[in-house]
């Protein structure tokens, strides 16, 4: 019997251990809040990422250990990994905890990204400025996730205001600049690698995000096979750069059939919830067979899904659970405003029908707005049946 230790308890740590259940696996959830909502579906240890007691206790009853969240601090993922298999690698955590090392590494690996310079003063800010010239945005280097630790700078006039309002981070984040990107749209890359060096990636997911938050994905993208297949060459090369082990996202914007990579995010991504219902294996199961030294599942898509995150509180479930093919996620969390609490995933054979269920289910719900784009695209004449 196996015990998967996770690092972190949200819900990305709750649908590992739902997923893993099936396997056998057993778990052991490390967060330092008792309400962590994985500790409703798995044991948790309540404690500091950085306190050595609680992390040699977590090390004595696990067998492999992994994450939820990236941020958990390198220098006690580095500490476990001395006791007990960490998968990913705390090394390839490293490289995407830092927007500079992880921007720097995909272009030495010929993966494009927006122009991009580092800085921690004032005066860094306006040498980066001039580098990376504008519109751009400014954000932390470190912990920084769903748009947080961001600034949009329009002209060279807004430096001024994005000091103001990350100035007091960069001397403990530090801060990077980015090109804006006027891109046509958003995409993902969620695949996984396993211990012997096995890769496979689901279909490409096209993702819409409102102010820095993904609110809807789509999954088959309907992307071109030439996109789709350089999306994937993409992934599998960072992938084995790093000798990864377990599942990633590589997070892509697209501009006139042209990819640029955002960031990497080393674990299971929201833009892959779909895989529950909408392939063979899940990202969650699939994460679990690759740290667990287990065969992988077919990453295969089953038709066309569609999830739809729901953040703040949880809209009524009913016209979700009415749908034939709809899915129900709560997370089990406490409304807040902009917390990721829970998610929908709808999914049937066609696009078209797809389209049906989504607009739908978007009326009952009053979520018209959400639903629109991805409706739009079901819909349009390129898109697969
Ligand atoms: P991030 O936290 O870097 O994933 O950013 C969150 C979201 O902000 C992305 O999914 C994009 O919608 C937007 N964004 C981030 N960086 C850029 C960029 N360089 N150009 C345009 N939009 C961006």
């Amino acid at each position: 019997m196996i015990t998967v230790g996770i690092l972190g308890g949200g819900q990305l740590a709750r649908m590992l251990a739902l997923a893993g259940a099936p396997l056998g696996l057993r778990f052991l959830v490390l967060d330092p809040s008792h309400d962590a909502c994985a500790g409703q579906v798995a044991p948790l240890l309540v404690g500091d990422y950085r306190d050595e007691a609680i992390l040699a206790e977590f090390a004595a009853r696990v067998d492999v250990a992994t994450f939820d969240f990236e941020n958990v601090p390198a220098e006690s993922a580095q500490w476990l990994a001395a006791r007990v298999p960490v998968h990913p690698d705390p090394a390839a955590l490293a490289v995407a905890q830092d927007r500079l090392s992880e921007k720097t590494l995909l272009r030495e690996l010929g993966i494009p990204v927006p122009d991009f310079a580092a800085f921690d003063d004032r005066a860094g800010l306006d040498a980066a400025l001039a580098r990376v010239g504008t519109p751009c945005i400014v954000k932390t280097r470190r912990f920084g996730y769903d748009g947080k630790g961001q600034f949009r700078i329009k002209s060279p006039a807004d430096a001024d205001a994005a000091w103001e309002a990350l100035g007091a981070q960069a001397s403990r984040t530090g801060l990077i600049a980015e090109a804006f990107v006027p891109f046509d749209y958003e995409l993902s890359v969620v695949a996984v690698r396993a211990r012997d060096g096995e890769f496979r990636a689901w279909p490409l997911t096209r993702n819409w995000h409102v102010d820095g938050v993904l609110s809807a994905s789509l999954a088959p993208a309907g992307e071109p096979e030439a996109v789709q297949q350089a999306a994937i060459a993409h992934a599998r090369r960072l992938a084995e750069h790093l000798d990864y082990v377990g599942v990633f996202a590589l997070e892509l914007f697209c501009r006139e059939g042209r990819l640029l990579a955002n960031e990497m995010a080393p674990r299971v991504h929201n833009s892959g919830h779909w895989t529950i219902e909408g392939a063979e294996t899940s990202q969650f199961e699939n994460h679990l067979r690759a740290v667990a030294g287990l065969p992988l599942g077919s990453t295969r898509m089953l038709g066309h899904a569609c999830m739809l995150n729901w953040l703040g509180h949880m809209p009524e479930a009913d016209a979700i659970l009415r749908e034939p093919a709809g899915h129900w996620h709560d997370y089990g969390k406490q409304p807040r405003e902009g917390r990721k609490v829970g998610h929908a995933t709808l999914r049937d054979d066609t696009a078209a029908a797809l389209a049906t269920a989504l607009e739908r289910a978007g009326g009952a719900l009053g979520r018209e707005e959400q639903v629109r784009p991805v409706v739009e695209l079901l819909r349009s004449p390129g898109a697969s049946s």
